[in-house]
């Protein structure tokens, strides 16, 4: 996925050969996801389906008909600020498959009649899901879906799913920072995942969280982003505007029993910005912590009500 993962598991020790068939297991469900999901390989599901340019009814497998429905909920509840259908943008924006240079010079940004005449190719609610069937329809045959931002979450809780289902009880899963961690760590206390602090190619810890039986992921800037001529471009797109978000957001972090939800929340909260992303947090009673850069180069952090119920005040 472009990316890196880690799996700590704790209690008993295990055999070679039951550690082997944990591996096993996880690199199943990886590649099942990759191969499903991904938007970076010709041969994958969802591939398949954005390369047709037929509005006819396209079965899914179960899995990534689950991601659908979880984004497309994730969408109607943020009014489209979380839409899958937004890759066409990604790419013009040069943060999709192709990088950068295959959209345009890093010295300049898209016209903005090339972004408007995007913007009517896209749309969440130009999809339509069949549960029943396990399908799902384009109303209009040139859109294309990009699970880039909820699939790797997905992944988390289907590794997570898998060694559940091996009986390991104690484990922490991590996919490119988003994680899910169940029972107790190797000390026998609760797993402590560490929210990173939003600055620039450095990595310090901004705070340690408690995470027990639940998932933890992150949207930034910070990491994904190019600069020109003194403006911050970020990789996350505002699909109502066409651009990338421009706020003061450097990141959120958003906790849920599954990791599917808290990536697609994240990114959706981060679209919405510090003030109606947080608003959408309060009203919602998303566990979420918001981190703002000021105007000094530094940031300060806000945390949703239900985030401090859960974890306390900042320390
Ligand atoms: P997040 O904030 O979680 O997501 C940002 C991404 O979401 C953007 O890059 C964009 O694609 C999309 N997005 C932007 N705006 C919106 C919006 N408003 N609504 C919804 N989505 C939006 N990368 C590679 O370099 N090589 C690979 O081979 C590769 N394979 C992948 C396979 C899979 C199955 C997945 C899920 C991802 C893959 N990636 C690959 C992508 C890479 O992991 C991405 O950088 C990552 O998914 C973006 O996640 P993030 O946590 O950085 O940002």
């Amino acid at each position: 996925m472009g990316t890196t993962f880690a799996v700590k598991i704790a209690g008993p020790e295990q055999t070679a050969d039951r550690l082997a068939e944990m591996e096993s297991a996880i690199q199943d469900e990886l590649q099942g996801v990759d191969s499903k999901m991904s938007t970076y390989r010709a041969d994958s599901e969802l591939s398949r389906f954005n390369a047709t340019a037929a509005t006819a009814p396209f079965e899914l497998s179960s899995e990534t008909f689950e991601v659908f429905r979880h984004a497309q909920q994730i969408s109607a509840e943020t009014k489209g600020a979380f839409d899958i259908t937004v890759g066409p943008l990604v790419n013009l924006w040069g943060f999709g498959p192709g990088g950068r240079a295959a959209s345009f010079p890093s010295s300049s940004i898209p016209a903005p009649e090339q972004i408007q005449r995007i913007k009517l190719q896209i749309g969440w609610d130009k999809i339509k899901l069949d549960e029943a069937a396990v399908t799902v329809s384009k109303l209009q045959p040139e859109l294309s879906c990009d699970l880039s931002a909820i699939a790797k979450g997905y992944a988390v809780d289907q590794v997570s799913g898998a060694l559940s289902q091996l009986g390991i009880t104690e484990y922490m899963v991590e996919i490119g920072g988003e994680v899910r961690a169940r029972g107790k760590n190797e000390q026998g206390s609760v797993w402590r995942i560490g929210i990173e602090s939003p600055q620039d190619g450095a990595s310090a810890i901004q705070r340690l969280l408690p995470i027990e039986n639940a998932a933890l992921a992150t949207s930034g800037d910070y990491r994904n982003f190019f600069e020109s001529e003194g403006v911050r471009y970020s990789h996350t797109i505002d699909p109502r505007t066409g651009m990338p978000v421009r706020h003061h957001l450097a990141s959120v972090s958003v906790i849920d029993p599954l990791c599917v939800r808290a990536d697609g929340y994240a990114t959706a909260l981060m679209v919405m910005g510090e003030t109606a992303g947080y608003r959408f947090a309060v009203e919602n009673e998303l566990p979420a912590l918001f981190l703002i850069r000021d105007d000094q180069g530094g940031f300060s952090s806000k945390a949703s009500p239900a985030f401090e119920a859960r974890f306390g005040s900042s320390p």
